[in-house]
C-alpha cells in the first residue's frame, strides 16, 4: 500500500472516531451517511482545507459532499452501510470520470469539521478527494474499503403545511426527499409553512417558505400604498395598477376627485370596487358607482378597505370574464431573485359579462372571478380537461387566444414586467421586516416564498394587477356538491397539474445541495424580455435532477435575468437601505440625532428652507414612525 494510502487511512480513522463521538452527541437523528465525512476538529480548523499530495502513479478522483448528519463506518462496519447507500459517484458520475481522465496527481480533503444544521452547503462543508489511480474510481474505492452511501435526502418539515400538504407530499415523494410530518427535534433543511414565517418559532437554520412581513406587506392597503409610491415616482411604469384610495382615511380625497371628474363630464360613468383590507376570496367585496354608496362606518366600526377603479372592459372568453392566477417564486430578496411559473390557472365567472349598470352591480357571478364564489353557482363547470370548465390552465387560454391571432408573446412579456415591477415595489419594506426579524449575523433561516398574482386582462390585452396573495391556495382538491347542499372535496386534476409542479420545482430550486452563487444573467444588449411563453414546454434552466426522471423546471427566472430593464425602478429600495442602516433596524447601526445632522450636512442637504431645526424634527418624525413598526408592533405602519 502506497504512502498516501496510509496517510488517508489514518485520517479516515480519526474522522471515524470523531464522527462516532458526534453521532453519540446527536442522538437518533443521524440517519444520513455519506461517503467521507469532515475531518476531526483537531485536524480541520473551521473552514480549513487539508491537502495531501500523493506521489503514487495511480489515478482516481472522487467528489463527495458532507452533510450535517453524516455517519461514517469503515472496515467491518462497511458491510452494514454499503447496502443502504448508493454511491455518491453515481450522483456525480460525469464529474468523476472527468477528474479521472484528467489524471490529477493529488489528494485533497476539505471540510469545516463543524456540525451544521441544514446549512452544510452554504458553509462550504465539502469533502473532495482527488486521488490518482490508473484504476477506475470504483476499483480504488473497493480496494480502500470505502463503501459508498447515498447522499442524505433533503429533509422537509411539513407539520405546518396546512392546505398545501397534499401537493407538498406528492412533490416530496417525486423528489425522493424525506418528509417530517410531525416536525423534527433536529433541524430540517426546509420548513414548509401554511400561513406565515412565524408558523414555527425559533428556527435558526435551513430555509422557510415564507418571508417575515409578507402577509402584512401584501394586505390590500399596504400593497396599494407601495404601488402608489411607485406610481408617484414612475407613473408610466406603474400604470398597470388601478387607481386606488385607502378607506376611511382617504374618503374625502376619493369623493372630491370623483365629484370633480363628474362635474367636468356628466357622461362619465365610472364604477368602483370596494375591498375590505383583510378580506380574501371575494369576501365583503361590492361595486359602487358613486362615493355616497360607500358603506362607511364611523369610529371603531370604521372598516379599513381599498376602493379601486373597476376595470369595465375585461377580455372575455365565451362571453365570460376571467382572471389569471400566476405563481411567482421569490427565491431570494437579497439579491433579488424572481421566478415565474410558466403554467398558471384561469378562473372564470359563471354568468355572461355585461358592463356594470345599476341593475347588475350586485351580480357577483358576473363581476367577480373568485373560484370560492363561483363554485356555488349552478353554472360552475368542473372539468378534468385543462381547456374547458370554470378553471382552466393559463396555457390553454393563451393557446386559444393565439388561435384568434392575439400576440401572446407580447401579453406574456407584459405580464413578466408587471410581476417584476410589483415585487420591486414591495421589496424595500420587505427588507425592513426581514432585517428586523432576522438581523444579519444572528442565526436564522433564509426565506423564499410562492406568491399568487391575480391578473386581469383588459379587452385591449393590457394586464392589470388586481392583488397579490401571500398565501395562494395550494389545494389540489376542489369543493363539489355531491348531494343537494352537501359539499365535499374531490381531486382536481387541473389544480394538481399546476400546483404540484410549482411546489416541486420550488423545492428543486431551493435544494440546499444545488445552491450556487447568484450570477446576474444579463442579456446581451438588454433587448426585449419575455420571449418565452407558457405554451412552450422546455425551459433553458436545468438542474441536475432533470437529467433523471423529473420534467424540466416549470419555473422560469425573470430576475435578475431582466435586470437591465428594471434596475432603475429600484430607487425606493436604495432609500430603504439608507433607512435600515441609519435607523438602527440592523441593531448596532442606529443613527443618533447628532449623526443624522452630520449626515444631512455631509450630503449638503440643508438649505435655508430646510434648517437644522427642521432636520431635528424630521429625525424625530422618522424614528417615531419606525418605532411603530418594530417587531413588537409590526402591524402599525408602513415605510
Ligand atoms: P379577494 O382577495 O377577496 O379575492 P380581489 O382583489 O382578488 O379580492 O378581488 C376579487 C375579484 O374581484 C377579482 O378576482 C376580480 O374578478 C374582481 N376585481 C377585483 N378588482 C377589480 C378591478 N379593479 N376591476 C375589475 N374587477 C376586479
Amino acid at each position: 500500500m502506497s504512502d498516501h494510502y496510509v496517510k488517508v487511512k489514518v485520517q479516515l480513522e480519526q474522522m471515524k472516531s470523531f464522527e462516532q463521538d458526534e453521532e453519540e452527541k446527536r442522538g437518533e437523528d443521524a440517519e444520513e451517511p455519506v461517503l467521507v465525512s469532515s475531518p476531526p476538529a483537531s485536524l480541520s480548523p473551521e473552514s480549513s482545507s487539508i491537502t495531501i499530495s500523493g506521489t503514487d502513479a495511480s489515478r482516481a478522483s472522487m467528489t463527495c459532499k458532507h452533510r450535517g448528519k453524516s455517519r461514517m463506518k469503515l472496515g467491518k462496519d462497511d458491510k452494514k452501510s454499503s447496502g443502504k447507500h448508493m454511491s455518491e459517484v453515481s450522483l456525480h458520475g460525469s464529474a468523476v470520470s472527468a477528474h479521472t481522465e484528467k489524471n490529477l496527481n493529488r489528494l485533497h480533503i476539505k471540510g469545516t469539521g463543524k456540525i451544521l444544521q441544514g446549512k452544510s452547503e452554504t458553509n462550504g462543508n465539502y469533502v473532495t478527494i482527488h486521488h490518482e489511480s490508473s484504476k477506475s474510481t470504483q476499483d480504488t474505492r473497493r480496494e480502500e474499503g470505502f463503501k459508498t452511501r447515498r447522499r442524505r435526502p433533503v429533509t422537509v418539515d411539513t407539520s405546518k403545511a396546512k392546505t398545501s400538504l397534499e401537493a407538498l407530499k406528492i412533490s416530496i415523494k417525486q423528489l425522493k426527499w424525506k418528509e417530517f410530518p410531525l416536525g423534527r427535534r433536529a433541524a430540517c433543511d426546509i420548513y414548509w409553512h401554511g400561513v406565515s414565517f412565524h408558523d414555527n418559532e425559533n428556527i435558526v437554520s435551513g430555509q422557510v417558505n415564507k418571508f417575515p412581513g409578507m402577509v402584512e406587506m401584501l394586505r390590500k392597503i399596504n400593497l396599494s400604498r407601495a404601488m402608489r409610491t411607485m406610481q408617484e415616482v414612475f407613473p408610466e411604469e406603474y400604470d398597470f395598477y388601478p387607481r386606488s384610495w385607502i378607506l376611511p382615511e382617504e374618503y374625502q380625497q376619493f369623493s372630491s376627485q370623483i365629484r370633480m371628474v363628474k362635474d367636468n363630464d356628466a357622461t362619465v360613468n365610472t364604477t368602483f370596487i370596494v375591498k375590505p383590507d383583510g378580506g380574501s376570496q371575494g369576501d365583503g367585496i361590492y361595486l359602487i358607482r358613486d362615493p355616497s354608496d360607500l358603506k362607511l362606518m364611523t369610529g371603531s366600526q370604521a372598516k379599513q378597505a381599498v376602493v379601486q377603479e373597476y376595470i369595465q372592459k375585461p377580455l372575455l372568453i365565451d362571453k365570460l370574464k376571467f382572471d389569471i392566477r400566476l405563481y411567482v417564486l421569490i427565491k431570494s430578496l437579497e439579491p433579488l431573485e424572481i421566478y415565474i411559473a410558466k403554467e398558471g390557472l384561469t378562473r372564470f365567472c359563471t354568468e355572461p359579462y355585461q358592463e356594470p349598470s345599476q341593475k347588475n352591480l350586485s351580480h357577483v357571478f358576473m363581476h367577480l372571478t373568485n373560484y370560492s364564489l363561483n363554485v356555488h353557482s349552478g353554472n360552475f363547470v368542473h372539468s378534468d380537461s385543462q381547456n374547458t370548465g370554470s378553471k382552466r390552465t393559463l396555457s390553454s387560454v393563451l393557446y386559444r387566444l393565439a388561435a384568434k391571432g392575439v400576440d401572446i408573446k407580447r401579453v406574456w412579456s407584459d405580464i413578466i414586467a408587471l410581476v417584476i415591477k410589483t415585487v420591486i415595489a414591495v421589496a424595500p419594506e420587505l427588507k425592513v421586516y426581514y432585517q428586523a426579524d432576522i438581523p444579519p449575523g444572528k442565526p436564522g433561516p433564509t426565506c423564499f416564498q410562492i406568491l399568487g398574482f391575480d391578473i386581469l386582462l383588459m379587452k385591449n390585452l393590457k394586464p392589470v394587477l388586481l392583488e397579490v396573495n401571500s398565501n395562494p391556495s395550494m389545494r389540489i382538491e376542489h369543493e363539489q356538491e355531491v348531494a343537494p347542499g352537501v359539499f365535499e372535496y374531490v381531486p382536481s386534476p387541473v389544480d394538481e397539474e399546476v400546483k404540484v409542479g410549482v411546489i416541486r420545482d420550488t423545492l428543486r430550486l431551493m435544494d440546499p445541495s444545488h445552491r450556487k452563487p447568484t450570477i446576474p444573467q444579463l442579456r446581451a444588449g438588454g433587448g426585449e424580455h419575455g420571449e418565452e411563453i407558457p405554451m412552450e414546454a422546455e425551459s433553458q434552466e436545468r438542474s441536475r435532477d432533470e437529467i433523471g426522471a423529473l420534467p424540466s423546471l416549470c419555473l422560469k427566472q425573470v430576475y435578475p435575468k431582466y435586470t437591465k430593464q428594471f434596475s432603475f425602478l429600484r430607487l425606493v429600495e436604495r432609500i430603504a437601505a439608507l433607512f435600515i442602516r441609519f435607523l438602527g433596524v440592523k441593531g448596532n447601526m442606529r443613527l443618533g440625532p447628532t449623526a443624522f445632522r452630520t449626515f444631512i450636512r455631509t450630503c449638503k442637504l440643508s438649505t435655508s428652507n430646510f434648517t437644522m431645526a427642521s432636520v431635528d424634527i424630521l429625525y424625530i418624525d422618522i424614528t417615531r414612525r419606525w418605532s411603530g413598526a418594530t417587531p413588537e408592533s409590526r402591524e402599525a405602519d408602513s415605510l
